[in-house]
Formats: C-alpha cells, structure tokens, sequence
C-alpha cells in the first residue's frame, strides 16, 4: 500500500441491529476500499452509554463477517479510548475554546423561548450563550460544588483561530464551503457522555488515517463543524462522499425499528448474503438515490 492509498471506514452506532441501510454504506466504504487496493477500518461508535449496548456490538460484527465486508486492523471501540477524547477536551480547554455549560434543558428552553430571537442549526435552537458570560470564579466555584455540566465550544473564539474560509472536497461537487458558526456553542462533551459524536468522528479519522470518508447524506451537515475540529486540532483533511439514505417501500428512511429489514431477519430467513448485498447495494427498489 502506498502513501496515498485510499483508506475508507465504516462507524456504526451500536444502538440496534444492522439494516439494509448500514450495509448500503458499510459496503459503499468496503468497496471503495478494496477496488483501489486501500484499507477499510471499522469503528464501532458507542461513546454514549445510554443508547449502546454490547450485544448490539458483537451482532454487528457478526454481520459484517457474514456478509464477507472484512476490515483492516484492529476494530477501534470509542468506549475503550476515553482518555484520548479527555486528552483533545484538556487541549481545547487550555487553549480557552471550552467552557462549562450547567444549563438543564429547561433553562435552555425557558431562555429561548424569552428571547426575541432563537436562531436554529443544523442540530436544533442555538445555545443562547448563558454559560459562557460565567465569571472564572463562578465557574470555579461551581465546579467545586460539583455541579453537572457539559462542555461546550465557544464558536466565536474558535472561528478566531482558524482559516476564515474552511473547506472540503465532496466526491462530484468538488470543494465545499463550511460555515460551522452554524452549530453555535455546540456541546463537546455532555453531562452524561463523556465527548459528543463530532469530537470522536474527527478524532479517530485522523487516527485511523482515514482519507476518504463515506457516511449518509443526513450527516453532511455535520461535516461543516468536523472541518472546523480538524482545523482546531491540525488534524488532516480527509475527502468526503455522502450517499443517499435507502428508503422503505413508502419512500420512508430505513430505521432500527423495522425489524423486517435487519440482516439478522433476512439472514433468519434464508436470504443469502450475495442477496442481501444486493439489495443493499441497489439492485433492489429499495434504492433512494
Ligand atoms: N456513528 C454514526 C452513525 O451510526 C456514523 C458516523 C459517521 O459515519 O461519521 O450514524
């Protein structure tokens, strides 16, 4: 494999079993991969402990055996690794790019909601700043009592420190503007998960030296504020190809909860796994884009 050589990932959420649509784009980054000769690395996302389970872990990878989408290296579990989301945390910390958020979600409404204006991105109302107008002192002290909070990214002082244009190669578009003060104060790190989704997906593709990273097209928003992390971190900056989301019969987006669909169920009843590729791949009608 040369210096160049494409490698690609596949980063489900053990949150249920595996449907048509994981392995619409598990098999999307496999065959990427392995037509350049490149490497495939799985990532098994599983940061939030309130919506992961093992099990769902170990039938994933059975699935993907099944199915003969075989990876490279060691499969990367975030939850084995919170020391190195902690280490990125203290590092943007210390630089003054976090701050600590006690705000409930009511507070957040109640303020909201008071406000003339609520401006919304791609992850709902924009934080309205409360926390971050907090002295040292008071911070400290209510740290010191012990008082849950979250971590958030102060937008404005991160966007200081950065490129004012970012941008990133989508696969047929060609290069893309980012405007991550979209996101607003986005939380970092939550009361009850140690580092959000974005800090952990930008972290570990610059660790696993992901260079092209292929994902559903409902994520493409999020990439404005991966390219701001990766600018913040000095992290490289790897392509990106979003694909369409598979769709049911009724034209609905594929979720956990239809069971019908799972590989598991096909697999139960006797779908073979050539088959169930090609369906997934879009052979089938099931095909959105
Ligand atoms: N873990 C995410 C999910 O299952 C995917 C993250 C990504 O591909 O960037 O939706």
């Amino acid at each position: 494999m040369g210096a160049t050589a494409i490698v690609t990932r596949f980063a489900p959420s053990p949150t249920g079993h595996l449907h048509l649509g994981h392995v619409h784009s598990a098999a999307f980054a496999w065959r990427r991969a392995r037509e350049a000769g490149g490497r495939f690395m799985l990532r098994i996302e599983d940061i939030d402990p309130t919506r992961c389970r093992p099990e769902f872990t170990e039938a994933i990878l059975e699935d993907l055996t099944w199915l003969g989408l075989s990876w490279d290296g060691p499969v990367r579990v975030q939850s084995e690794h919170l020391s190195d989301y902690r280490v990125v945390l203290d590092a943007l910390s210390a630089r003054g790019l976090l701050y600590p958020c006690f705000c409930t979600r009511a507070d957040i409404a109640r303020e909201i909601a008071a406000s003339a204006s609520a401006p919304h991105g791609p992850d709902g109302p924009l934080y309205p700043g409360t926390c971050r107008l907090l002295s040292p002192a008071e911070r400290a002290a209510r740290i010191a009592r012990g008082e849950p909070h979250a971590l958030r990214l102060d937008m404005a002082a991160a966007l200081a420190t950065v490129p004012t244009r970012l941008c990133y190669c989508e696969e047929g578009f060609g290069r893309l503007c980012c405007h991550p003060a979209q996101f607003g104060d986005v939380v970092l790190a939550r009361k009850d998960v140690p580092a959000s989704y974005h800090l952990c997906v930008t972290h570990d593709d610059a660790l696993q030296g992901v260079t092209l990273v292929t994902r559903g097209e409902d994520l493409k928003p999020a990439t404005d504020l991966h390219r701001l992390l990766q600018a913040l971190m000095g992290w490289p900056e790897p392509r990106y190809a979003h694909h369409g989301l598979l769709v049911d019969a009724s034209g609905k987006r594929l979720a956990k909860r239809d069971r019908a669909a799972t590989i598991r169920a096909l697999r139960e009843s006797g779908v073979s796994a050539e088959e169930v590729l090609r369906m997934a791949e879009g052979a089938g009608p099931m095909r959105s884009d």
